[in-house]
């Protein structure tokens, strides 16, 4: 199988070529040139498969170029009870409505990130290995995506990973989950500044192609393919263990932001899986329902993003939404390169004449949640199930419950668990109740830190990455 782009000016790619890659050299995203279609034979043989065997079967569809040996080996390494808490890896249970919850979140960061970012992190170190070459990971983080990033590739040979945060600006359990770690190979640095001060930085280095090339610099966000394919997996595993048989179908409501968890199960669809509806569930930044109610999609900047409780959801520009459009728009990258003209204007596009498509032949609805909303959904599930949901996972309850049709059987993704996002749980139940938190993780915060702190300055970070690799 080959991968091509979405803007249709890039020769096409393998597999573990597109593992390594980010945007494409063209700028777009790259996808495979067809999605492989799965059948009643195929779907009932996977029944009963564990997660491990269930990911090796979709995988290998996807990544032609890797031995399935090999690939097997990546598969049950990644996704063993000991790294997601239990045995099925991502269980689905059932609220007293009947909403269902998938739970995506029991990996190392306790959100749903772990799933793809775990399976990234082992595919790399085996590609790497096999052409004997060198990967080094430079990220900013406001903290769900860098952490996720350091659990995966820790340990990893051939890889390191400088990742820059904003010095004080992160929880207290979010800098505990980094900071504590102790592995050579991952290197902490705190900018004295913004978020967007580290990302300025990221991209002050990327854009020194001399530097880049010289130290093999990279990155992990969530454009990369192999993150997409590790999370096709889930919307099977969901399917399969919420259905008794192939005639019945399921709908999928998924918590938001960069479009990289719903665009997995709007592949998974068109592979042929039983999917009635994919419901996209956003908060205050809502550019993604508006799109979805209307046909226009008009992103928007920094200034016009709110600061919200579902903070990994505040996004005005989702970054995958080129590859759900580029269906849309039957494949066609002319299409793609003129919509996308007009993204980078600021202005962005209307395509109300595809509405109907898109809910009709793509399944496709939408939602948005407040803070408001969000506090209720939280102590409503405390009172009727005793069992207290993230802020992000509350999001996708609430806009379920609204949208729910008679009959409908809807999983709603949960992204993350309430342990991370304390200050919101109790300002929802109040100050009295327990938050479980994973044993593994009870002494977090009292853990030994390690980290650099720097000012707001692109050649301090270039000289820790060339002391770090030269050394
Ligand atoms: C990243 C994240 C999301 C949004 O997922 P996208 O793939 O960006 O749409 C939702 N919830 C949590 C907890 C996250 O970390």
């Amino acid at each position: 199988m080959k991968y091509i782009s979405t803007r249709g000016q890039t020769e096409p790619k393998s597999f573990s070529e597109v593992l390594l890659m980010g945007l494409a050299p063209d700028g777009g995203l790259m996808l495979p040139e067809y999605y492989p279609q799965v059948d009643e034979i195929m779907l009932n043989n996977w029944r009963n498969l564990s997660y491990h065997n269930l990911a090796f079967e979709i995988i290998s569809l996807f990544a032609d170029d890797i031995p399935a040996e090999d690939l097997h080996d990546i598969v049950k390494r990644t996704y063993t009870e000991n790294v997601f808490g239990n045995k099925a890896i991502t269980p689905v249970r059932t609220l007293y409505d009947g909403i269902k919850i998938q739970a995506l979140s029991n990996g190392p960061t306790l959100a749903f990130k772990d799933m793809a970012m775990q399976f990234l992190g082992n595919a790399f170190e085996y590609v790497l290995n096999k052409e004997n070459k060198q990967l080094n990971i430079l990220g900013a983080t406001s903290g769900d995506t860098g952490s996720a990033a350091e659990y995966a590739l820790r340990g990893k040979k051939g890889i390191n990973v400088f990742m820059l945060s904003p010095n004080g600006k992160m929880s207290a359990f979010q800098r505990a989950q980094m900071y504590s770690l102790q592995d050579e190979n991952i290197i902490n640095i705190a900018v004295d500044g913004m978020f967007d001060d580290c990302q300025d930085i990221v991209k002050a280095v990327q854009n020194d192609t001399n530097f880049k090339e010289q130290y093999h610099i990279s990155t992990v966000n969530s454009i990369n393919w192999g993150r997409i394919v590790a999370q096709i997996v889930y919307y099977f595993a969901g399917y399969l263990r919420a259905t008794e048989s192939n005639d019945q179908r399921v709908s999928f409501c998924v918590p938001s932001g960069n479009f990289g968890n719903i665009c997995a199960g709007h592949i998974a669809k068109q592979m042929g899986l039983p999917i009635e509806r994919l419901i996209v569930a956003t908060n205050e930044n809502d550019v993604l329902d508006q799109f979805f109610q209307t046909g226009e999609y008009r992103p928007r900047n920094a200034e016009h993003t709110y600061v919200t409780s579902s903070p990994s959801m505040d996004i005005s520009k989702a970054s995958n939404f080129e590859r759900f459009i580029f269906d849309v728009m039957e494949r066609d990258s002319n299409e793609i390169e003129t919509l996308w003209a007009e993204v980078s204007t600021g202005k962005g596009f209307n395509l109300s004449f595809k509405l109907e498509a898109i809910r009709e032949k793509f399944g496709f609805t939408s939602g948005k949640s407040t803070h408001a909303n969000r506090l209720e959904t939280i102590k409503a599930v405390f009172n009727s199930d005793n069992e207290l949901l993230d802020p992000h996972t509350a999001d996708g309850v609430k806009v379920a419950r609204e949208v729910r049709r008679e009959g409908e059987t809807i999983i709603c993704m949960e992204t993350a668990l309430a342990t991370k996002f304390e200050k919101t749980i109790y300002e929802a139940v109040g100050e009295e109740v327990s938050i479980p938190r994973p044993d593994a993780l009870a002494d977090l915060e009292q853990r030994p830190q390690r980290v650099m702190v720097i000012p707001n300055s692109e050649t301090i970070v270039k000289t820790i990455i060339r002391e770090k690799i030269d050394k």
